[in-house]
């Protein structure tokens, strides 16, 4: 029966139709989408893409990773350049938007709300045992585009193609999740390709249920040191879970703590050239949520390692919201530790927050276009001999400003990281500078190697602290005349690497790793067990024995 109703693999686009018996019967539960789709919209489907294939670069290259996964990650690091773009923000942003019209076959596990109770006879179907690593999503905040409900799991898939690709995690051990509990996205819950469940996202007590559930549920199948990474949950609950779990589980999220330690780098690399202390900084966010909260924790322990009191440092850092300046006397819902008195009256826009504040860095995190206007960058470049100015909003369209904007309005002398990729720009008086792309695949591969292969429980925030300060280590005085924050994309692996070892020195001299017995040479025991692209021998283990004689003496 298997044959009628999808094509020579169970697990193509055409699987979709199997009913919820046949795929619990099969063994397919959760690793197709959420919806049993009737044969007529994947008819239409297909005659669609006959017409129109979407992105096909992202179709070709996620076709070779189906096919021939070594070849796949070859190609991908020889032009990580390249072609990371592409895997992630921001072409995998346009892949998610579309993922029901260029899905072929699923990537990972899909967990849905109806599967409650069920969740670890789901795990048993992947057809891996050895996990070591989770991505997880519900889909609510992808990039800077929003709800994509199931559509979300493009980014678990991107990112652990990451892992694989930056630090050589195997893929084998890697699991992208994607949770499905409704989406309010309109357009989608009208789109006939739509692939999770018609509903609105449950967001009563059966949500959090369900993610209790899957966290057990993970470690009872592949052991309590599991590494579980959050990624793109809406902003309240990535906060929720994250301070529920931290404890309990080997789990961080990434938009705010890998956020976190990728912008402190890129602030420690400005720091070497401005040549003030992080201490001296005024910090202005644009946004007040995942992304600018975690960054500025970790701002302020770096100020306190510093000696500065915890008071002190966050007096040194503002944020602007939707609302205006987080200030007394307004309500927030977040980032109650950066509401200040109000530093006079008058700020009704960001400029007027530029003007009145007198920044040293301004930090784009708002999702929201382009709001780093003409006169925002020129006044920062009239406040500062070097301003710092950093857009981190993903994906490309929704950067607070270019790298083009921010150098030619500030005759070269700012100090520019985007989140997104923008070219090398070419001023006026032949001067060529290189934008630094403040992109978390320079941290998330190095720190989750490391807490693999040492044996974490924990991740505490001192360790992306650790990787932030590596980061910035590892910049040339070449690369920062450039204008370089961030080495070049190329050599992340190496970078990734590097990372992966202080950050295995660090947690073993402060007793947070539990693998036994610690190795010696830490750089050693990184580097031998990092996956490789070689392909494997199919012969069976032969070899001769030296110099022995047959016969009798
Ligand atoms: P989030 O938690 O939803 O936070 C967005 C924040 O921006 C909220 O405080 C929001 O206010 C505020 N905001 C929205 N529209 C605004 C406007 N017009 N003016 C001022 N503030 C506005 O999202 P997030 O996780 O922080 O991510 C935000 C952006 O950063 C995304 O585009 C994401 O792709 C990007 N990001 C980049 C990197 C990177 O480059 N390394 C890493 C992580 C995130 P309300 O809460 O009132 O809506
Ligand atoms: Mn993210």
């Amino acid at each position: 029966s298997s044959s009628e109703r999808s094509c020579n693999s169970e697990l193509c686009v055409c699987g979709m139709a199997f009913t919820l018996k046949e795929r619990q019967i099969l063994g397919l539960q959760g690793l197709l989408p959420p919806k049993i789709e009737t044969q007529d919209v994947q008819a239409m489907r297909f005659q669609r893409n006959l017409r129109k294939i979407s992105d096909p670069l992202y179709i070709y290259l996620m076709g070779i990773q189906e096919r021939n996964e070594r070849l796949f990650y070859r190609v991908l690091m020889e032009d990580i350049e390249a072609l990371m773009p592409i895997v992630y923000t921001p072409t995998v942003g346009l892949a998610c938007t579309q993922y029901g019209q260029i899905f072929r076959r699923p990537k990972g596990l899909f967990i849905s709300i109806m599967d409650r109770g069920h969740i670890r006879s789901i795990l048993d179907n992947w057809p891996e045992t050895n996990v070591k690593a989770v991505v997880v999503t519900d889909g609510e905040r992808i990039l800077g585009l929003g709800d994509l409900g199931v559509y979300g799991m493009g980014i678990p898939v991107g990112k652990l193609c990451l892992y694989t690709a930056c630090a050589g995690i195997r893929p084998e051990s890697c699991l992208p999740v994607c949770i499905d509990v409704g989406t309010d996205n309109q357009t989608l819950l009208r789109d006939p390709f739509y692939m999770g469940l018609y509903q609105r996202r449950d967001r009563s007590h059966r949500y959090d249920e369900l993610i209790d559930e899957f966290m057990e549920a993970v470690v009872d199948k592949y052991g309590q040191d599991t590494l579980i990474q959050f990624e793109d949950f809406g902003n309240h609950n990535a906060f929720r879970f994250l301070k529920k779990y931290r404890y309990k589980y080997c789990t961080f999220n990434d938009d705010i703590q890998g956020t976190a330690a990728v912008a402190l780098a890129g602030l420690l690399a400005a720091q070497r050239v401005v040549g003030k202390p992080i201490t001296e900084h005024t910090v202005l966010f644009l946004g007040a949520g995942e992304a600018a909260l975690g960054i500025a924790n970790l701002i302020v322990m770096a100020m306190m390692e510093e000696g500065m009191s915890q008071a002190e440092a966050r007096k040194r850092i503002w944020m602007f919201d939707k609302y205006g300046l987080l200030v007394q006397v307004r309500l927030c819902s977040t980032g109650e530790a950066f509401v200040h008195p109000r530093p006079g009256e008058g700020v009704r826009s960001f400029l007027d927050a530029v003007n009145v504040l007198k920044p040293t860095a301004i930090i784009g995190v708002a999702g929201a276009g382009r709001l780093f206007t003409h006169d925002v960058i020129k006044t920062m470049g009239s406040l500062n001999e070097r301003p710092i100015i950093f857009a981190l909003s993903n994906p490309t369209a929704k950067a607070e400003c270019t790298a083009e904007d921010a150098y030619s309005l500030t005759q070269g002398q700012c100090l520019f990281a985007s989140g997104s990729p923008f070219g090398p720009v070419t001023l006026e008086d032949g001067r060529i500078l290189v934008p630094g792309q403040g992109n978390n695949a320079y941290i998330f591969p190095g720190v989750a190697l490391a807490v693999i292969l040492s044996g974490v429980r924990h991740i505490s925030d001192t360790v992306f602290l650790e990787a932030a300060k590596t980061l910035a280590a590892q910049l040339g005085e070449e690369e920062l005349s450039q204008g370089r924050l961030y080495p070049p994309l190329s050599n992340i692996r190496e970078v990734s690497l590097q990372m992966a070892v202080k950050v295995v020195e660090y947690v073993y001299t402060k007793g947070m790793a539990f693998r036994y017995p610690e190795p010696v040479d830490k750089e050693a025991y990184v580097r031998s067990v990092v996956w490789n692209i070689n392909y494997d021998s199919f012969l069976p283990d032969i070899y001769d024995w030296p110099g022995v004689s047959h016969s009798p003496i």
